[in-house]
């Protein structure tokens, strides 16, 4: 799995982009992030997945984006705004093209086709944070989580992938008894499979039809 945002650059754009970008292997729990740091490295994730947590009082966290290998990580800091407003935190390990952000933003002041992809994908991320934001507020725990579970589904493209109560309270704002339940239902249900972290989709369209449109929005 390639990182779709450099995919999509022209051959001649991806060739002077690529001696500065390096491969990176990013660790599960690794914090790429915090709020108020100097942003210092653009992150292209491939196989990887990174979540974007709004944080409230230094220890509740919301998640308000996820990026995969269909985004990038630090595209504020590309707009101009260095300091990170969010913590960045790797959900499932792999690789990611890193790239220093100085040279990026060099590279984007000289290049149509990088401000294009940069300025679409600037703007799909904040639709999905609004998105979410609509969500975490008027829908229920378990239409939330089988929201979230579909979305990480799409990003990995693998039914199975790990995910433990704690990330997931982390990400849904809520805490680990809320996640419990939530979890149980949608297995009670044999829509999914749950235990020590490890999950699997046994019938996705079924987790589409319990999970609020947000699912269907935030895809689109
Ligand atoms: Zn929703």
């Amino acid at each position: 799995m390639r990182n779709r945002l450099l995919a999509a650059l022209p051959a001649d754009d991806m060739a002077r982009l690529a001696p500065a970008l390096n491969t990176v292997q990013v660790a599960v729990g690794a914090v790429l992030c915090e709020p108020g740091q100097t942003i210092r490295n653009i992150y292209f994730p491939n196989d990887s997945l990174i979540s974007l947590l709004a944080v409230a009082e230094g220890r509740m966290t919301l998640e308000v984006g996820l990026v995969g290998c269909d985004g990038m990580l630090g595209a504020s800091a590309a707009l101009g705004h260095d300091v990170a407003q969010i913590r960045a935190v790797v959900q499932q390990a792999g690789t990611a093209s890193c790239i220093d952000s100085a040279h990026f933003c060099a590279e984007l002041r000289k290049n149509p086709s990088l401000q294009g992809v940069l300025y679409r994908y600037n703007d799909a991320l904040l639709a999905q944070a609004i998105r979410i934001a609509v969500c975490s507020h008027f829908h229920v725990l378990e239409a939330r989580l089988a929201r979230s579970l579909l979305i990480t589904r799409d990003r990995l493209q693998s039914e199975k992938f790990h995910l433990t109560h704690e990330v997931l309270a982390h990400a849904l704002g809520v805490r680990r008894v809320g996640v419990t339940n939530a979890a149980s239902a949608l297995q009670h249900q044999k829509l999914i499979t749950y235990s020590r972290g490890n999950i699997e989709i046994l019938d996705a369209p079924g987790l589409a039809a319990v999970s609020c449109r947000c699912y269907e929005v935030i895809k689109a």
